[in-house]
């Protein structure tokens, strides 16, 4: 039973902004990056080739915060981070901070299979991809106007608003088993609107944001970074399945509605297990999110069950 989920972001989508016609191109979306991702496996490719596809769509897709159309960070810039993770083989590359790289996850996924290393940073990780292959984009190719108003109104310091409230929604995930039964993750990310410091969430970091093994579960995560990382959220999940001898739809509630609310975390994460099981659970007020196992139909959605969307 192979199968693949995806994620576009969670967080609080304000139905005023959201009309017929937005949700539709949101949906279109998630289904152009499903189907890719899908057809990887359909036709018998890893785990690893289908996240990294998928994702890889979900980054050329303005609508999304990863890859074109990325949030700015305080200065006006689109740094970006990305990881993926082999199940199996427990290899993982990761990248952040990257400004040049118009497809993070490829170059995450560069960094796995053709480097001694983890996880590169800002220039370093450039001058790997220059040396893969990689041509680099302008620092323009990122920018959409939606973005830089959202970093107008935070600089602006619009009452209410902080980098939790504006959009960083939008990051981009997906997690897959293959037909040989090996289980991948996949992350990328512009981050949260307004970030400074050269600040890094979750999303590339191993066992937060992103984490893969055939063992357990694979795991890709979106939400506010900080308290994931602290919960290292993703490899929480694995462990209580691997250890605590828990199913993934227990292990994954224990997590988010757990650990995360505990520590006040808004967010969800999208996970499969090594029987093509996929649980998408969040705290907020809608994830996008999206499905497909094999022989099945896909499944798109963006509100919880609870608040049907318009
Ligand atoms: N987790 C991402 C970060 O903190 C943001 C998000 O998922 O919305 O960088």
């Amino acid at each position: 039973m192979f199968g693949i989920a995806i994620h576009g972001g969670a967080g609080s989508l304000p139905r005023a902004q959201m009309d017929a016609e937005r949700e539709r191109r949101y949906r279109q979306g998630l289904e152009d990056a499903l189907a890719a991702g899908y057809a990887v496996l359909e036709s018998g490719g890893t785990s690893v080739a289908a996240v990294t596809r998928a994702v890889t769509v979900l980054e050329d897709d303005p609508q999304f915060n990863a890859g074109r159309g990325a949030v700015f960070t305080f200065d006006g810039r689109n740094e970006l981070d990305a990881a993926i993770m082999d199940g199996t083989s427990l290899a993982a590359g990761a990248v952040c901070g990257v400004t040049h790289v118009r497809n993070p996850i490829e170059l995450a996924r560069a960094v796995m299979e053709h480097s001694e290393y983890v996880m590169l940073s800002g220039s370093g990780a450039e001058e790997f991809a220059l040396s893969r292959g990689f041509t680099l984009v302008p620092r323009s190719y990122f920018r959409t106007e939606e973005r830089w108003r959202q970093l107008e109104r935070i600089r602006g310091g619009e009452a209410g608003l902080s980098p939790l409230t504006i959009s960083h929604v939008g990051t981009v995930g997906a997690v897959a088993r293959d037909a040989r039964g090996g289980l991948a993750a996949a992350t990328s990310t512009g981050g949260m609107t307004g970030k400074r410091y050269h600040r890094i969430g979750d999303s590339p970091i191993i066992g937060a944001g992103t984490y893969a093994d055939d063992r357990s579960c694979a795991v890709s995560a979106t939400g506010h970074g900080e308290i994931f990382i602290r919960a290292a959220v993703a490899h929480d999940i694995g462990a209580r399945m691997r250890h605590g001898g828990r199913g993934l739809a227990r292990a994954v509630r224990e997590v988010v509605h757990g650990e995360l609310a505990a520590l006040g975390g808004e967010g969800g994460v999208i996970a499969i297990d090594g029987r093509g099981e996929i649980v998408m659970e969040f705290r907020a007020e809608g994830m996008f999110r999206a499905s497909r196992r094999q022989g099945e139909s896909a499944y798109v959605d963006i509100y919880g069950a609870d608040r049907p969307a318009p």
